[in-house]
């Protein structure tokens, strides 16, 4: 099982691999980047299980 893990982005709302997006500066900041329009938000809000 290998779940696909999307992200929505905010700006101009097309889908992406979390994968390609999510970018683990250290162990607690996030930085979220769009291929698509290259938009950019840090510190966004994971869910921890
Ligand atoms: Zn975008």
């Amino acid at each position: 099982m290998n779940p696909e893990l999307e992200v929505v982005c905010p700006a101009c709302h097309k889908k992406s691999e979390l994968e390609h997006t999510i970018t683990a500066q250290s162990n607690q900041n996030i930085i979220f980047v769009c291929p698509h329009c290259g938009y950019e938000k840090r510190n966004i809000e994971t869910s921890k299980g």
